[in-house]
């Protein structure tokens, strides 16, 4: 297999459509940066603090590539991914990792070693693990769409088992998978508001495409799920949270933000279309962007929700 692993950086053309005057924030330098090119299809940002990384997801690759905040070096962090999709990281500074390709859920230990969290539901396989996100408890949410086993080209082509496409919580103690959504025809992104009294789950599948809120309990299980906005260019696909609430929403013109009550207040354009995003940097203030075959950044001047928010 070809290993793309390094390219200068560079500045990209982009725009920035303010819409209200709540798009603050990204005045920084206004300088989109592209770290990195050379992927097939690049996913699930997520940055770890300690070591002054970001991982990302190169999916039809099957790997998990690393670039390096101190040096710009980028390398191939995990070959083969099981075509890992979706990242974040857990309370502990673990990696957990969406496999969708191994239609499981992995977590990466500090030793290096690979746990399985989950890998199926009554008795069968999951669809192919999207996106994942962790809670201030340590439970971990994540949405099952089939996109992992509609062919070989994302995945591995085989027949979908689960009788659904769900949103799930996973209790990493005990093992338990609960489904908390049930009603999604590709749910995809998902994201908790700052004080993670709401779910924010992207639908990539809908007409339009759209992102629905959930209230959620302090038992972890939700309630509501109304369309919170709709995407107006191609659809949504990863999101994330700022510390005012605002959503940050990939689509295929760029990034979409809303104000926390779903007014699309602007607009970054970008070269590729979005599939995924996320805070990170030494302050949470380097948002990072995975489109098309590349990673980009931009340094902005507010920051990104990190969670424990509300039990801190
Ligand atoms: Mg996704």
């Amino acid at each position: 297999m070809q290993v793309s692993t390094s390219s200068p950086t560079e500045v990209v053309d982009t725009e920035f459509v303010s819409l209200d005057e709540r798009f603050r924030g990204l005045d920084g330098d206004f300088v989109v940066e592209r770290l990195h090119t050379g992927s097939r299809k690049s996913e699930g940002p997520v940055w770890f603090p300690a070591g002054r990384y970001l991982v990302w997801s190169d999916i039809p690759n099957s790997r998990l590539l690393r670039w390096d905040e101190t040096t710009g070096a980028v390398g191939v962090f995990r070959h083969d991914s099981g075509h890992a999709n979706g990242n974040t990281i857990d309370r502990e500074g673990r990696l957990v990792t969406c496999e969708q390709g191994n239609r499981r859920v992995t977590r990466t230990e500090h030793d290096g070693s690979v746990t399985v969290l989950a890998d199926s539901y009554r008795g069968k396989p999951l669809n192919s693990p999207n996106d994942v996100v962790v809670r201030h408890d340590g439970s971990i949410w994540f949405t099952d769409p089939p996109y992992g086993i509609t062919g070989d080209y994302e995945g591995n082509d085989g027949p979908q088992e689960q009788e659904g496409q769900y949103v799930f919580r996973l209790d990493p103690a005990s093992g338990a998978l609960t489904v908390v959504a049930d009603d999604f025809v590709r749910p995809n992104g998902l994201a908790f508001s700052p004080d993670e009294r709401r779910l924010y789950v992207a639908d990539t599948r809908q007409e339009p495409s759209h992102i629905r809120t959930f209230h959620v309990r302090e038992d972890g299980t939700l309630s509501g799920g109304d369309i919170y906005a709709t995407c107006d260019h191609g659809r949504f696909d990863g999101l994330r949270v700022d510390t005012e609430g605002r959503i940050w929403a990939a689509a295929w013109d760029g990034i979409h933000c809303f104000a926390p009550g779903g007014d699309l207040i602007g607009k970054l354009l970008l070269p590729e279309p979005v599939a995924n995003l996320t805070f990170g940097g030494p302050k949470g203030n380097l948002l990072f962007i995975t489109a098309g075959r590349s990673l980009y950044s931009l340094r902005v001047t507010f920051n990104g929700a990190r969670y424990p928010t509300a039990a801190a």
